[in-house]
């Protein structure tokens, strides 16, 4: 019988502690684990007294959550206290694997606010995201229980949904199984010579059956009605922001096992109809929590920013399409910081583009979200933000390099980095020094022990025009925008290499004839003075770091620019700043823009939020102001949109 196999991704992901961050990188990992994310488990009762470890708290989505991003968080810090954390967390959960191959708490579910679930009615997305989390683990340590465990867990899911046919969240993110599925095939195959008696024929039946059972996404967007805003009181999954923000892959991943150029079309149709209808300059969607239109005061959801960025992570590796690191530095760099307090001690669950004030409204414009959802605090409107906001930052570093079928390296983003690959038995380094995406140059230096062949491919972004290289001094021919350019030679000792991505500042058309000036990777957006006030100080667990915060404006936000896309690269001008510890802050911000624009008195607020400002172009007879903008992710209060006078 013929031997079923999956197809190859396009690049290889890299295992876990393969790359290095370094420069700013570092010090936003560091950030990350000395906020929130590294501290979580100490106080918060859904992971410090989770079921997953043997407490009595929350027992489903959020341990597995936490553990996705502070998995990798660890192992890329090399940090011993909280790598010692992963370790005794994985350790319960694989120790106390039941004898059927169940992870974590079995027979009775306890979901957050909600009654506990008898195992029939259990919602089975957990499991798969155990696996996702537990794979990383088994990467990075390469402890050997991690594959039978994994292998165990599947095979008990199989007979589950035998039983009990995915429904809701297992459904609607079926396609988050394959991580696993596709992680245990290529693990057996590598190992074949072994006896491991995991049948990649198995794992393509297990993969088929998911698929079946599971919401087919493809199929809805060929005719898909969602081209309108929720209506409020209309939730569903397949509205929901994050089911759409991770589904955007579930075409490339299934693809894998098909072969089926229509499979990876579909992933290309439905970024396109959710930017179409649902974009935001930030490169994200709107949904609060469900597809919420163009309107730059809907928001989204942290969780649909860390998913979607990690989905265009997935797209890179399958389908190697660099206009997926186009748009993950979009969402990384811009949508992700902003969504967090400076110090990551605190986080919104809903961040607008147009984002005036943060604080407790009962007559928000959102559709399901709540009055709390864009305060900055613990767990605004609903935990699951709070658990999963650790898989940003360090998903982000662990898949800035990628290797090439044939052998070589792919910087697929860019981002301060150190990468350590072995070619032909000979150990390479390549380091990135970069202050990339505040500055224009990346300087790249390739080290061997003995000279070796392999190509290095560098992502050249669609927005850039003049980019140039220079090859030890020499310049290289000039790279082509929206393409991998190859560098294949010979490397011998330290070969020096530097690029330059000219950045020019460019008019993005956004909702009622508003703009949005971006200039590179980075958006740019009013800096707005702020004034934080506790909040919510008389609920639990709201003490001091991890406290409660409404963000109020300080100086004037209604603003027309005075620009056109003709004259916009002399509209706006940039200056640069030093890169200091908090380069994600308002006066941290490593590169502001001067513009110049006026008042718009009739532009107010309304319940919190910008009304839906005049249409463009205005005439406005208030004295003309020069203005200061610092990139989207360095602002807590923004205005991104405006109207042209
Ligand atoms: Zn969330």
């Amino acid at each position: 019988m013929e031997q079923i196999t999956l197809h190859e991704p396009f690049f290889r992901p890299l295992p876990l502690g393969s790359i290095r961050p370094q420069g700013w990188l570092a010090r936003q990992l560091r950030i990350q684990a000395d906020g929130l994310g590294g501290h979580l488990d100490e106080f918060w009762p859904d992971i410090k007294d989770s079921r997953w470890f043997g407490g009595e708290a929350e027992g489903w989505e959020r341990a597995p959550y936490w553990l996705d991003g502070v998995i990798p968080l660890a192992f890329l810090l090399d940090d011993d206290a909280l790598k010692a954390k992963v370790t005794r967390y994985c350790d319960y959960i694989i120790t106390h694997q039941a004898e059927d191959g169940w992870l974590g708490p079995e027979q009775m579910v306890w979901t957050a606010g909600q009654s506990p679930t008898p195992l029939r009615n259990y919602d089975i997305w957990a499991q798969f995201l155990i696996l996702k989390a537990l794979v990383q683990y088994g990467d990075a340590t390469g402890d050997p229980r991690v594959a039978p465990a994994v292998e165990r867990c599947l095979r008990r899911i199989e007979q589950h949904i035998d039983g009990a046919p995915l429904f809701n969240w297992g459904s609607f993110r079926w396609f988050e199984s394959l991580i696993a599925v596709y992680w245990l095939w290529e693990q057996a195959s590598r190992n074949r010579d072994q006896e491991s008696g995991v049948s990649g024929q198995w794992l393509a039946d297990l993969a088929v059956k998911l698929h079946a059972q599971g919401f087919n996404w493809s199929d809805f967007f060929r005719r898909w009605p969602l081209t309108e805003p929720t209506p409020k009181k209309q939730w569903t999954y397949m509205g929901h922001v994050v089911n759409n923000a991770m589904a955007v892959k579930a075409g490339a991943l299934w693809w894998r096992l098909t072969g089926d150029e229509a499979d990876r079309a579909a992933v290309y149709d439905m970024i396109g109809k959710l930017d179409r209808y649902h974009g935001m300059v930030t490169g994200m969607f709107t949904g609060d929590e469900c597809l919420a239109g163009k309107r730059p005061t809907q928001g989204t959801e942290l969780c649909a920013v860390v998913e979607y960025a990690y989905s265009m992570e997935v797209l890179l590796s399958i389908l190697g399409d660099p206009i997926f690191g186009d748009r993950l530095e979009k969402v990384v760099f811009n949508a992700l910081p902003a969504t967090f307090s400076p110090d990551m001690w605190a986080h919104q669950y809903d961040q607008q583009v147009n984002q005036a004030e943060c604080s407790i409204l009962p007559d928000r414009p959102w559709n399901t979200n709540g009055a709390d959802a864009n305060i900055f605090g613990l767990e605004p409107n609903y935990g699951c933000c709070t658990a999963n906001l650790t898989q940003g930052w360090p998903k982000f570093a662990a898949q800035l390099w990628m290797r090439t079928q044939d052998g070589g390296l792919a910087a697929v983003a860019y981002a301060p980095s150190r990468v350590e690959i072995v070619v032909d038995g000979a150990p390479v380094t390549v380091s990135l020094e970069t202050d990339y995406p505040f500055r224009e140059t990346l300087r790249f230096v390739v080290s061997t022990e003995r000279p070796v062949r392999f190509p290095l491919l560098l992502r050249i972004p669609g927005w850039t025009t003049g980019c140039r290289l220079k090859v030890e001094g020499e310049h290289a021919a000039s790279p082509e925008a929206g393409a991998f350019h190859r560098v294949d030679r010979e490397w011998r000792g330290t070969t020096e290499l530097v690029l330059t991505l000219p950045m020019a500042p460019a008019l993005l058309s956004g909702y009622n004839g508003a703009v949005a000036i971006e200039r590179g990777p980075l958006v740019y957006a009013l800096k707005i003075g702020e004034e934080w006030r506790r909040t919510n100080a008389d609920l639990p667990l709201r003490e001091l770091p991890h406290a409660d915060w409404e963000v109020h404006p300080t100086t004037p936000w209604n603003y027309a620019l005075t620009v056109s896309a003709a004259t916009v690269t002399q509209d706006v001008v940039f200056a640069e700043h030093p890169l200091g510890d908090c380069p994600f802050s308002p006066d941290g911000a490593p590169v502001s823009a001067t513009v110049k624009g006026r008042r718009v008195p009739a532009w107010i607020m309304e319940n919190g939020s910008p009304a839906d400002g005049p249409l463009s172009p205005i005439v406005s007879t208030e004295p003309l102001e020069e203005l200061t903008l610092i990139p989207y992710g360095c602002t807590n209060l923004r205005i991104t949109e405006f109207p042209v006078s």
